[in-house]
């Protein structure tokens, strides 16, 4: 397990605090439409206060690419973070981000203030971790606390860049339960430990299923990816989501999974189309039985029922990618039928971020679940093993 120094090793009683948290939140016109990740923040910016820190808040939304455009201003979030806070969280409204009005209310603060940054994003050299900002951004306070998985596994300004010049860098608090979930599940996992893996391709997984193959019991393989090992196997599969180039590399992945006594479990059947549509005909197929003019878009009842029955066996399981197109619904069976296994097991159950979370919310599972990561790139990358600049930024305890 990672031990980075967190909230509770740090003494931030009068002293400037930086806090970077993921703010990147839907907004139309100017409403906030999921709030979700402010809620998140809380227990973090809670606890800074109670220690008497002087918090200073910021982060991205969305992506300006360096422009100070007013519909990607954080200005409607310290409204909302005010309410949810029960404080004044005051507005420094900078298209530098850090200008007069950071600096002077950065200067004013009392313990236990609270003020917010504008868009980090609104300077160009934020996602390229240039040292200007960076410098800017540290001018402001003397302690760095990382509370954004989400950006954790890019190198920027206002997550890594900063920490150098400062004189401690910690983790938040929900940065400290996503090294812990993820981390423990990956590197300590109570066993049997299964992996399930889907989405759209192989070649984006490739990093993924290596780092997995060696700490596995039983890898699950669904979702349009399947369709490469289905071909490399010898099957048809119409129009089915396809990467040629990689079916020997797939072939590789089975052979080393044998050698590895790691279960390789891959679709028997699948829910087959005659349209990349929810209106279209369908039909179910065994693998490798796809008709030209045909594609896979779901797994079938057959594959649903021996992913879900080893999901169930299982005392910790990883999910990352959807089983099938889930966003329209008669190909959302599948991943729903994983969802569920998932939510009755008692196995502890990370959820990846990005669809597979979205999934298993949208579908009502999410309560059900063991974790859920609030970061999908991020998330993907620590299942491959990478260390996530963002968390080695901070200082080891
Ligand atoms: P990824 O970003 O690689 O995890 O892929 C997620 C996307 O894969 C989702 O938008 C799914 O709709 C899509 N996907 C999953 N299964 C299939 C499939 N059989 N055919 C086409 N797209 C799929």
């Amino acid at each position: 397990m990672l031990n980075k120094k967190s909230v509770d090793d740090i003494n931030v009683k009068g002293k400037n605090v930086l806090v970077r948290c993921d703010f990147n939140v839907p907004l139309q016109e100017g409403k906030i439409t999921d709030e979700n990740r402010l809620v998140a923040a809380l227990p973090t910016i809670k606890k800074l206060i109670a220690d008497g820190g002087r918090v200073i808040l910021c982060s991205h939304l969305g992506k300006p690419k360096g422009q100070p455009l007013p519909e990607l201003s954080l200005a409607p979030v310290a409204v909302r973070l005010s309410e949810l806070l029960g404080q004044e969280v005051k507005f420094a409204a900078d298209a530098e981000v850090v200008g007069a009005n950071a600096k002077a209310a950065a200067a004013a603060m009392q313990d236990g203030d609270v003020i917010l940054l504008e868009n980090t994003r609104y300077r160009a050299e934020e996602t390229k971790n240039e040292e200007t900002f960076s410098k800017d951004l540290a001018s402001l306070a003397d302690i760095f606390v990382n509370d954004a998985f989400g950006t954790a596994h890019r190198a920027h300004c206002s997550n890594v860049g900063v920490t150098k010049y400062m004189k401690e860098n910690a983790v938040g608090y929900l940065m400290q339960k996503e090294i812990d979930f993820l981390g423990n599940a990956v590197n300590n996992p109570e066993r049997p430990f299964v992996a399930i893996l889907g989405g759209a391709k192989v070649s984006s997984k490739i990093p993924v299923i290596e780092n997995l193959l060696d700490k596995v019991d039983v890898l699950i393989i669904g979702g349009g990816m399947s369709y490469t090992f289905s071909k490399a196997m010898g099957g048809n599969v119409g129009e089915s989501l396809l990467e040629e180039d990689y079916c020997d590399y797939a072939l590789k992945m089975m052979k080393k999974a044998e050698e590895k006594g790691v279960k390789l479990l891959l679709p028997v059947d699948n829910v087959i189309a005659d349209g990349f549509s929810n209106d279209a005909n369908t039909q179910v197929v065994k693998r490798g039985c796809i008709p030209d003019g045909w594609e896979g878009l779901d797994i079938g009842p057959e594959t649903a029922k021996l992913f879900a029955d080893a999901a169930k066996q299982a005392k910790t399981v990883v999910w990352n990618g959807p089983m099938g197109c889930f966003e329209m619904p008669k190909f959302a069976v599948g991943t729903e039928a994983v969802a569920k296994a998932l939510a009755e097991t008692d196995a502890v159950t990370i959820i990846g971020g990005g669809d597979s979370a979205a999934a298993v919310n949208q579908m009502g599972y999410g309560d059900k679940m063991t974790h859920i990561s609030t970061g999908g790139g991020a998330s993907l990358e620590f299942l491959e093993g990478k260390e996530l600049p963002g968390v080695a930024a901070a200082d080891d305890k």
